[in-house]
């Protein structure tokens, strides 16, 4: 009797040790890591970022950076991997509906066609997904902002990312509500100093550690794009022919089609 009492306690031990192991998890995550104020944020070490609005407690801002790797680096991830792998990351959060955005112009590159293009290919993954518009016009509505702002209007633009740690390469920034984690307002800035490109066609031979020529917009875009729809970057090597890979080499074109675990990433939110 006293056997089966031990092993009654044993047991109930071992429960409760998982479930504050389970808890302690989920804690990890830094989108709930809502303690966090704007000023105290450092951008050099992390590449997300979630911070509450001081002047919006019911807000919660989170931003993406993501940074040229150095090549030597990317050299040494090596041929593993596929498109194939199922990985995929959520960051928790969701649109309940689309919307408008509007993009600043530039002369050089015919961007509309880039950012609508890269939307649309998540759109085809998943059919339930939130749909953006392009507002067909670089005129914001009044009081709002191109950049990293939290205005309630979606902007694309280029512009001034030192501030936002070293090699920053493109950010996006989201807002939802702190209680529901609906998500209401995306901004995506590029990095203006960096030298952009469409390449004409996509590659399907991906070098790692390549680094011809600038960067692909289109490949980037819909990196970036996959964070406004809830997905979160990977980093194991393993994934580096996924289009949520954290990492790009200039001259790739590889991000700009779905892998398996982007399309069941995309699918598992909506
Ligand atoms: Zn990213």
């Amino acid at each position: 009797m006293s056997k089966f009492k031990v092993s009654i306690f044993g047991l109930l031990f071992i429960l409760l040790l998982s479930i504050f192991l389970v808890s302690c998890e989920s804690n990890k995550s830094p989108l709930y890591d809502l303690g966090v104020e704007t000023e105290l944020v450092d951008y050099t070490s992390k590449n997300m970022v979630s911070s509450l609005l001081p002047s919006r407690p019911d807000l919660t801002k989170v931003v993406h950076i993501f940074r040229k790797s150095p090549v030597r680096s990317e050299k040494s991830r090596g041929n593993s991997g596929s498109a194939n792998t199922p990985d995929y990351k959520l960051t928790g959060v969701k649109w309940a509906n689309g919307g408008i955005y509007y993009v600043q112009p530039r002369a050089d590159l015919d961007l509309n066609s880039v950012f609508a293009n890269a939307f649309q290919t998540w759109n085809y993954a998943e059919p339930n997904a939130p749909v953006f518009s392009d507002s067909n016009t670089p005129i914001l509505p009044e009081g709002a902002l191109y950049g990293l702002n939290v205005d309630r209007v979606n902007t694309i633009s280029f512009g001034d990312l030192s501030g936002y740690g070293r090699d920053a390469l493109a950010v996006t920034q989201y807002v939802y509500y702190t209680s529901s984690k609906e998500i209401i307002e995306f901004d995506q800035v590029y990095s203006a100093a960096e030298a952009w490109t469409v390449y004409p066609v996509t590659s399907e031979d991906y070098i790692p550690g390549g680094d011809i020529g600038p960067f692909d917009l289109p490949d980037i875009a819909t990196h970036e794009h996959g964070h406004i729809f809830g997905l979160s970057d990977l980093y194991n090597s393993r994934d580096k022919y996924l289009t949520m890979y954290g990492y790009a080499s200039a001259g790739e074109t590889l991000k700009r089609t779905l892998g398996n675990g982007d399309i069941l990433g995309i699918q598992k939110i909506y």
